[in-house]
């Protein structure tokens, strides 16, 4: 008797499909290594490319399947030259995200070896290390409205910062319990000094802190964590942060480990869970199996880890380690991280490093 887990995996557009494949691959070899576990992987078409082939780049009935899936592994979607009329890019994999509320943006930043780093002096053996997670709230803040119809021709746009008590409430304590599980302390990234939203998501965050007493807390603005990332990332654990903010942390917070092929993230609600890198779909680097999977395979790892049975739980550990194991020896790099691995050589290893 095995127990079987449904898996929809929507791998988008450009390098979207060539890092899934590595990840779906990753994923039948610790499926090997766990006999009581199954994965039932169901194929959906979604993205730029979809909207060029069906004119809808998220069909009302693919989302409906991919509901009954018990997780979504996703790779990358959106192309500059796909747009809407107004000017944007199709952003399937936000739209997602709203549909099926997965409020909780859990972005790890996780510096495996000191040449993936431009700073000097983290990760090798006695240095400082790189090891934060930031929680993105995913379903309000700058991109709230970005969907309002407005009228044409008007000779100025807005976008609202929307912070409601609600989302306020349950973004900050999923923080607060993932840094519980971690080092017990919690940063706020806002810019509580000039903006009256901002200030709202500091009056509840410190609200939801009282009922964490022993997780320690700062608060920072926004620009001023621009800096200390880039000069002291030891010092956090835990942050977060509203959703442009958080998107924007997360390509810096990628910059000082590797970069975008080494950042997994995990979009979380109460009953859906979609597991992505952090990258978007790097059009120029597209079809020359050059891609960096480690992003992808982590958030395999993740969706392991949140499908939560000991099993998966087991196969998470297991990539987590086999990844550190590929990562450690210095040959073994993308072009993004200076090296000459392909991307399915990069699959390939970890799978070997399973075992
Ligand atoms: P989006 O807006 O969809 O998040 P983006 O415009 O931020 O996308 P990305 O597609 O994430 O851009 O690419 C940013 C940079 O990182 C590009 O130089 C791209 O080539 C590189 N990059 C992204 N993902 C990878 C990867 N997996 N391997 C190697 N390089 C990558």
């Amino acid at each position: 008797m095995t127990i079987p887990f449904k898996i929809a995996i929507l791998g988008g557009d450009g390098i979207g499909p060539e890092v899934v494949a590595e990840g779906v691959k990753v994923l039948r070899a610790v499926e090997a290594l766990l006999p009581v576990i199954r994965f039932d992987l169901v194929e959906h078409a979604v993205g730029a490319g979809e909207f060029l082939r069906g004119g809808d780049p998220l069909p009302g009935a693919t989302l409906e399947k991919m509901k009954e899936a018990d997780a979504i592994l996703l790779g990358a979607m959106g192309l500059p030259s796909v747009r809407w009329p107004n000017g944007v890019e199709m952003t399937p994999q936000i739209d997602i995200r709203e549909k099926l509320d997965l409020y909780n943006g859990v972005r790890p930043i996780h510096l495996y070896h000191e040449l993936h780093t431009p700073l000097k002096g983290y990760g090798a053996a006695g240095q400082r290390t790189i090891d934060f997670v930031i929680i993105r709230e995913n379903c309000e803040g700058l991109f709230s409205e970005r969907l309002t119809p407005r009228p044409a021709g008007r000779d100025f746009e807005t976008d609202t910062m929307k912070i409601t008590r609600r989302g306020a409430e349950r973004i900050c304590r999923e923080a607060f319990k993932l840094a519980l599980k971690r080092r017990q302390h919690c940063t706020l990234v806002d810019k509580a000094n000039v903006l009256p939203s901002m200030a709202f998501l500091r009056k509840i965050f410190d609200e939801v802190a009282r009922d964490f007493p022993t997780v320690t807390t700062d608060r920072v603005y926004v620009d001023a964590m621009a800096l200390f990332l880039v000069q002291r990332p030891e010092a956090f654990d835990v942050m977060v942060t509203e959703n442009m903010f958080g998107d924007i942390l997360s390509d810096l917070g990628a910059g000082i480990i590797g970069g975008m092929g080494m950042a997994p993230s995990a979009d979380l609600g109460e009953t859906h869970g979609v597991f992505q890198p952090s990258h978007g779909t790097a059009p120029t680097i597209a079809g020359k199996g050059i891609a960096n999977p480690i992003a992808t395979i982590l958030s395999v790892a993740m969706m392991l880890e949140w499908l939560d049975h000991p099993e998966t739980i087991r196969g998470a550990r297991l990539i987590e380690s086999a990844v550190g194991k590929v990562l450690a020896e210095p040959t073994h790099r993308t072009a993004d991280l200076g090296g000459k691995l392909p991307t399915t050589k990069m699959g390939d290893l970890v799978c070997q490093a399973l075992g």
